[in-house]
């Protein structure tokens, strides 16, 4: 039963993106499914899982799509962000080229995605405190500057996952209704 009568008030994609390996599926599984895991293969194949949630009285169906490994080869398609209207861009904070390439990610989501797409830059592994690369105060202004949220979050301790994917299905939300 459950979700076979559940009426769906909106559907909304929201595409994961950015370099291997900073944690985009394991952000993903935590929301998803509350799940970690320290083998990354382990999600490697899938390509979207859907979580349904109330904003507002209304029923919302988020549809998050994971990259599956090719952003290894940089060879995302287009038709990974047909139809989205929500961006994940995630780097990993105690590595500095994963945040140095949010810029090229930014520019390849611009050039493929509705111009009104609601857009999180994501610093992730914020557990790794002792390893950081990136000072909060370099995102945020890069953030700013390009007119993006912005939150560290953490997938294997759970901090700000679940209020970085709210954050973007909400203002989504407040766009479209
Ligand atoms: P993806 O290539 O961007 O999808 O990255 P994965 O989600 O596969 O994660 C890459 C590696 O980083 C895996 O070993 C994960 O367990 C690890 N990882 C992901 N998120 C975190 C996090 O928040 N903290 C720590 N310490 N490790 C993480
Ligand atoms: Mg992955």
């Amino acid at each position: 039963h459950g979700d076979f009568n559940q009426k769906i008030d909106y559907v909304f994609k929201v595409v994961l993106i950015g370099d291997s390996a900073v944690g985009k599926s394991q952000l993903l599984a935590r929301f998803a499914r509350n799940e970690f895991s320290l083998d990354s293969k382990a999600t490697i194949g899938v390509e979207f899982q859907t979580k349904t949630l109330a904003i507002d009285h209304k029923t919302v169906k988020a549809q998050i799509w994971d990259t599956a490994g090719q952003e290894r080869y940089r060879a995302v398609t287009s038709a990974y962000y047909r139809g989205a209207v929500g961006a994940m861009l995630v780097y990993d904070m105690t590595k500095r080229q994963s945040f140095d390439h949010m810029a090229r990610w930014l520019e390849e989501l611009r050039g493929h995605a509705d111009k009104n797409i609601v857009i999180m830059l994501i610093g992730n592994k914020c557990d790794l405190g002792s390893l950081r690369a990136v000072p909060t105060e370099d995102a945020q202004e890069f953030a700013e500057r390009e007119n993006l949220c912005f939150m560290e979050t953490s997938a294997l301790q759970a901090t700000n996952v679940e209020s970085a994917f709210m954050t973007v299905l909400k203002e989504i939300y407040h766009i479209t209704s």
